[in-house]
Formats: C-alpha cells, structure tokens, sequence
C-alpha cells in the first residue's frame, strides 16, 4: 500500500490546518508533585481530553479531510483495537460519510459502544487467530471502501503530530519528548514536529514490556513482528510497527523504553489521585517512563504525551482499588 508519500513537518503542519475548528486543542498541565518527584519540569499534554478521549481524532479527521468525491461516496473502512474505531466513526459522521469499522470481539465494551454510538458499522473477528489486514483488504476490496489503517499512513501520521506541534508551541523548546507507542503512528507525527521545533530534544518511545517489537526493531535495523501481546495496554497491543512509521522512527527516535503494567497501574493512580485525570493504561505509558525513573530527567524540560483516557468504568475501578 506503500504508494503515498512519506509524511514531513509541512504535512503536520497542513494537518494542523485541516483539523483546526474540529479538534479540541488540548490542555497542558502541570503538577508541582510531578515535577519534584523528578526533579524536572513535566508538561503533559492531555489527549484524554480530545474529542473521543485520545489523540487519535487528530490522525483519523485529517485522513478523512483528504477524500475526493467518489471516496466519500463510498465511505471508510478500518480496523481498530478500540480509539482508532471511535477516531474515524466520528470523524466519517462529521464528513457526512459511511464508516465500517473491523473490530476485536475481546474490545473493551465502552471502546466497541461509542463506535456504535457514533454511528460507525462494527465487524467483529478473533485477534488471536485472524489477520484484521486481512479482512480489511478484502472488505475494502468488496465496498470499494477506503481503508485508513490506524497508524501505517502518512495522513494518520501527520494529523497525530500535531499533538506535539501543539505542545512545543505552547511550552517552548524541550530537552525530552516521551510518547507512547504501538503501531508508531503518534510517535512518528510527534518526532517530526519536535524536529523542526525543538531540534535538540531527545525523543524516547514507550512501549508495554510485554510487547516491545519497536525496540526489538531498532535494535535489529529492520521491523520485528510478535505475537499479540498481553498487556493491559490494548492500544499499544501491536504486534509490528508500520512501514511509513519505522523509517522515521529510525531517523529521529532516540531509544524506545518499557515499562510494566503494574508501573502502569501506580501511573494510573497517580494521575487520578493527584491530577484528577482518568487516563487509561495505554495513556499511562509515556509518564510511567518519567514518574518510575526508568528514564531519569532531572533538571530538564520534559515534554509527555498523556495519549487517551477511554477505558470501562468497572476495569477503571479495579486499577484503582
Ligand atoms: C492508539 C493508541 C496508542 C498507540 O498509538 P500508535 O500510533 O499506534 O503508536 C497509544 N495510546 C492510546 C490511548 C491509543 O489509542
């Protein structure tokens, strides 16, 4: 599918364009305990307080904004563990188009409901032994829909970095930007903002121990696929990082970092307790790196993507007894 070309600083910035009026720009908070537990200064930036709860409406409306006629026509298909779902219903519902969206039948209840909600066409499949790109191509194929994957795409890349383009031009140049990753399409957007805004910051992926192909892949020099793992980080639950992605990544990532899900869970509870946010486990990742010292930060001005905030009630309660 390799046939657009790979995105650049100016497609963040056109993004920035196209999504502006329909994306929330989002808060960048603060919080003294943080920074004194660090002993850096942290600005998070607070994509649990986009609109659907997660950065991922930034990637899907631009996308979607990039449709010619006969593509609306037909309308948009996907496949998703969850926020990228609800990203591109809500955004086809604002285009005025069709969506379909091929989702887990293991997808968190609240995630497989507000794609529902926002009028998008839920297919499920068994992700432990089907291939969604599988079935998305073929579905594709058969509707003549258009398929805008969750993270493999220079326009889903481009609209995710303008998370970042938003923070750095708001906090100024940044000595560290952490962002979380699964598939990479947040990071790639964000490392090519911080690039053109903030030259000298360093930017670090975080990914789930239990699934950390994207370090496996820097490591190696070529993309590693594994096994779906089990981790209470589903949207970072990618088992191979994206071919637009991992060039990027390679060029401007400095180093991908794990953290565990019970450094998630005291994350988590850190951000409910002292920050009043909901943020869910995925979201979590980036700050767990800073708030567990597995990256140490003192002195320095540190960028974190805080990236959704979609998670069940009862799951959430749970996290926090
Ligand atoms: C999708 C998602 C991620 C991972 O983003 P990628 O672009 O796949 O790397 C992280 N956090 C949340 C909340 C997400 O929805």
């Amino acid at each position: 599918m390799s046939i657009l070309p790979a995105p650049t600083y100016a497609d963040v910035a056109d993004a920035a364009e196209r999504i502006a009026g329909a994306a929330h720009r989002t808060p960048v908070m603060t919080s003294r305990t943080a920074d004194s537990l660090t002993g850096a200064n942290l600005f998070f930036k607070c994509e649990n307080f986009q609109r659907m709860g997660a950065f991922k409406f930034r990637g899907a409306f631009n996308a979607i904004s990039h449709f010619s006629e006969s593509q609306r026509q037909a309308g948009v298909l996907t496949y998703s563990s969850g926020n990228h779902a609800q990203a591109i219903a809500l955004s086809a519902r604002i285009a005025g188009i069709k969506a379909t969206i091929i989702m887990p039948e293991d997808a968190p209840a609240a995630k497989m409901e507000a794609t529902r909600g926002y009028g998008g066409e839920v297919i499920t499949y068994d992700r432990y032994t089907e291939n969604r790109e599988e079935i998305g191509a073929r579905l594709a194929q058969e509707r003549g829909m258009t398929l805008i994957p969750p993270y493999d795409h220079p326009h889903v890349i481009a609209g995710q970095g303008t998370s970042a383009k938003e923070l750095i031009e708001e906090t100024g140049p940044l000595d560290y930007l952490f962002v979380c990753l699964g598939g990479g399409g947040l990071i790639a957007g964000c490392a090519l903002a911080a690039a053109e805004l903030s030259p000298s910051c360093t930017v670090i992926g975080v990914e789930p121990e239990a699934g950390n192909d994207a370090q496996q892949s820097l490591e190696r020099g070529e993309i590693v696929h594994i096994e779906v793992p089990r981790t209470i980080a589903d949207g970072a639950a990618s088992t191979h990082v994206g071919e637009y992605n991992f060039p990027i990544l390679k060029r401007l990532v400095d180093r991908v970092v794990t953290v565990s899900d019970d450094q998630l869970v005291q994350t988590m509870k850190f951000f409910a307790q002292r920050m009043k946010m909901v943020v869910e486990p995925t979201g979590c990742l980036a700050a767990a790196a800073v708030l567990q010292n597995i990256v140490p930060v003192k002195g320095k001005r540190v960028g974190v993507l805080v990236s959704g905030g979609n998670v069940d009630l009862a799951r959430y309660a749970q996290f926090l007894a």
